[in-house]
């Protein structure tokens, strides 16, 4: 027991009350001092200095308080306890002292005055109490309470196990949103929570790697939501594990917001890979995504060589200002600009960006199209459109030229198209068929009934229209058609029509038509002509026959009688042998007119060819200068008529004679091959020209009129030769030098000709 009493005490208190004063003091850890009112300089103290350490002597000093008290509590303290010392009333204050060791601790001080006999306050007593331990105490009652509600706000679950896994402790907001209290879990191991007797589930593995001293974070689901975990291993202060504390964050939303976000990024990529547009997305120009179109287009392998980088690098310089002018505005317009690839070529782009969030940032998405080609097809088509325009102006030239020369042109040229309607027709067509603009609007193949069609006069039928049979893709040459204009004219014309083929297909057809009214007018003023005089000859030959057969018939009588002298007898001659040439010539004119009517009937009887030929030329050789010879085969079989036949070889022996005036060799041959008989009759006389050669055969045309050589005739022997020739099946010609000679030949079928061919020959 000590005694800490000072010596200035003005009515010592009784020692013994003083000393257990001070035990007990000392025991609760608390002083009781006394202070000069006016100084507050510590005159005694009693107990309680284990825990302050401050040694009687330094409670004593002048500074004693200014070293103890807090200072910033140092003015409020001495202000309170002067104040109790002026007016005596008693006062508490809690506040902070320092002991000798440094530490801090809490006091709480209740001051009071002790005063003289005289009333006068002699001094202050302050009773001073070691608070700290209950005001640790209180605030840490307060802090884990403070903890508590974190824990309540916080949307997690906190909780501790121990070794073996069993909950020591849990709270958090997350717990109460699984419906359970935190002192439902504790005690409760892991595995029974999760109800589980595999001590392999995840969360004990998780739980247990924890306990071997590793700190791990890994998701997890239970409750239908996802936490992330993290455990942390619990540790005593010398480092052993003592448990886990986990804490499990409900990140259900974030996640799904993660995922929705990868899809859709995912999406986009995915979106973005299959355009052929370059699409890239940039965050003020710094490029966050592109895909595989836009580094191909700017010739980069990867995507990924594009990303980080700036959209200015793939911009010609000309064209930063606008492209930059665009993403400082945000301007979502389309716009043109030149860019450039990583091997410094140019191409022009057509860019266009859309404004949106990525990330939370706010981003653009681009499209980028590489328009070059285009904007070479513009330029082609505009040349294109150009030289179009010149070849459409030289095409108008043409057709206006074409129209001119078809307006001209006499012939009807009429152009119609794959439809049979009407896309042109010139002034000569129009007129020809009094074709007015409203009648032309129909389908050509109606004109039968506009124009009232018909060659022949029958009536056409549609498809033997001529437009109908080109469409077909037929090519007229020339077809008469009989029509009645509009103005109700009785026509005809000439038509020629041929289609128009454009790669191969029938796109329409032209048709010439020729006005050939007046011309078969013409003809047929001609044929009735020939009629009229074929008609005359007939009559005439008629008329004729009877008297020359008469004056013939007398002559001969008289000849006969032979009573005539030999002048008498020489004129008698004369008359017979005039009156055989005019039995002749009546004879030509006859058949003349019969061919020409079709009439001419023939025998047909088995006769020896050779032998008519023989006979023949027996009579010809009499009729010197000339040397008429014959060679060749005898006894050549045909049928046919003798007496038309003898005509034939008489009037082709008779030619040769007397047309070789000189006389000469008469060359006469008979042959037989391939089943025809050919005689040749070869003169050396004075030839035909050249030039009417062709026209030898024509009725009453001689070549040899107004030429020196004429020699008499009328100009039929020949025609009628040969069609006497060709109704027995055969047929003539001729080979003819002027000035060397002619040879004539015939051939005819040996044996009997055969019927049908008889029969056609008669036909003709
Ligand atoms: P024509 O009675 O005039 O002789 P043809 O019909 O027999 O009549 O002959 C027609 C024409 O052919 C003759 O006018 C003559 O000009 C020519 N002609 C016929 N045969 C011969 C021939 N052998 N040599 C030369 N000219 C011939």
């Amino acid at each position: 027991m000590r005694a800490l009493g000072g010596a200035a005490s003005d009515g010592p208190p009784e020692q013994e009350i003083v000393d257990e004063m001070g035990e007990l003091l000392s025991a609760m850890d608390a002083v009781v001092w006394s202070a000069d009112p006016t100084t507050m300089r510590v005159v005694s103290l009693t107990g309680g200095l284990r825990w302050l350490g401050h040694g009687a002597e330094a409670w004593r000093s002048e500074r004693f308080w200014e070293t103890v008290l807090d200072p910033n509590e140092l003015p409020a303290t001495m202000a309170l306890w002067r104040a109790t010392a002026t007016d005596g009333r008693a006062r508490n204050s809690v506040h902070r002292v320092r002991t000798l060791s440094g530490e801090q601790r809490w006091v709480d001080t209740r001051v009071r005055v002790a005063r003289g006999p005289d009333e006068r306050v002699r001094r202050v007593v302050g009773l001073m109490v070691d608070i700290t331990e209950q005001r640790r105490a209180a605030e840490l009652i307060a802090a884990e309470r403070a903890a508590e509600l974190v824990l309540e706000q916080l949307p997690a679950i906190v909780y501790a196990v121990d070794r073996d896994l069993r909950f020591t402790w849990g709270g958090g907001a997350g717990l109460a949103r699984l419906g359970l209290k935190p002192q439902q879990l504790r005690g409760v191991s892991i595995a029974k929570y999760l109800q589980t007797d595999d001590p392999e589930h995840p969360e004990l593995r998780h739980h247990r790697r924890a306990l071997a001293g590793e700190s791990l974070t890994y998701d997890s689901s239970f409750h239908g939501a996802t936490f992330e975990v993290h455990l942390r291993p619990l540790h005593d202060q010398h480092g052993g594990v003592l448990g886990v504390l986990g804490v499990a964050i409900d990140v259900t939303d974030l996640r799904r917001v993660e995922l929705a976000r990868a899809e859709s990024e995912d999406r986009f990529r995915r979106l973005a890979d299959a355009s052929f547009e370059g699409i890239l997305l940039h965050e003020g120009g710094r490029i966050l995504l592109a895909n595989q179109a836009f580094a191909s287009m700017f010739g980069y392998t990867s995507a990924a060589d594009i990303v980080g980088r700036s959209v200015l690098e793939f911009t010609h310089p000309e064209s930063r200002a606008v492209v930059l002018e665009h993403v400082r505005l945000r301007s979502e317009s389309s716009y043109r600009a030149k860019a450039v690839r990583c091997d410094g070529s140019t191409f022009m782009a057509e860019i266009q960006s859309k404004n949106g969030r990525y990330r939370d940032h706010l981003v653009r998405v681009t499209a980028v199209r590489d328009i070059s080609e285009q904007l070479r097809a513009e330029t082609e088509r505009e040349g294109l459109l150009v030289e179009q325009m010149a070849l459409a102006q030289k095409l108008q030239r043409r057709v206006a030229e074409w129209e001119g020369v078809l307006a001209s042109v006499a012939d009807g040229v009429t152009l119609f198209d794959a439809n049979g309607l009407v896309t042109f027709m010139n002034r000569a067509a129009r007129q020809m068929l009094g074709a007015t603009d409203s009648n032309l609007q129909r389908p050509i193949s109606e004109w039968g009934d506009t124009f009232q069609l018909r060659p022949n006069g029958h009536r056409l039928a549609a498809e033997e229209m001529p437009s109908q049979r080109v469409l077909r893709g037929e090519t007229l040459p020339a077809v008469d058609v009989g029509f009645v204009s509009q103005t109700g004219v009785v026509k005809k014309a000439r038509v020629s029509a041929a289609p128009i083929r454009l790669d191969g297909n029938v796109v329409g057809g032209v048709m010439i038509s020729h006005d050939i009214t007046a011309e078969s007018r013409r003809a047929e003023e001609v044929a009735e002509f020939e009629r009229l005089k074929d008609q005359f000859i007939r009559v005439a030959a008629h008329e004729l026959k009877t008297p020359v057969a008469v004056m013939k018939g007398y002559a001969q009588f008289l000849l006969r009688c032979g009573d005539a002298g030999a002048d008498r007898a020489g004129a008698l001659s004369a008359i017979v042998r005039g009156s055989d040439r005019i039995d002749r010539v009546v004879q030509e004119l006859v058949d003349i007119s019969q061919q020409s009517l079709g009439t001419m009937a023939l025998a047909r009887e088995p006769m020896d060819l050779s032998q008519l030929v023989f006979d023949v030329t027996e009579v010809g050789r009499g009729r010197d200068p000339h040397h008429v010879h014959l060679k060749g085969a005898l006894g050549v079989q045909i049928r046919g008529d003798a007496y038309r036949l003898r005509y034939v070889i008489t009037n082709l022996l008779d030619n040769a004679i007397r047309y070789s005036p000189a006389g000469g060799d008469v060359d006469v041959d008979v042959s037989v091959a391939d089943g025809r008989v050919t005689v040749t009759i070869v003169d050396h006389g004075v030839g035909i020209p050249t030039a009417r050669q062709a026209r030898i055969f024509e009725r009453f045309y001689r070549a040899h009129t107004d030429t020196p050589f004429d020699y008499g005739g009328i100009g039929v022997g020949l025609s009628i030769s040969r069609e006497i020739i060709r109704r027995h099946g055969g047929d003539m010609d001729f080979v003819s030098v002027e000035g060397v000679g002619s040879t004539f030949r015939f051939w005819l079928p040996v044996g009997a000709p055969p019927d049908a061919a008889a029969e056609e020959q008669d036909a003709r």
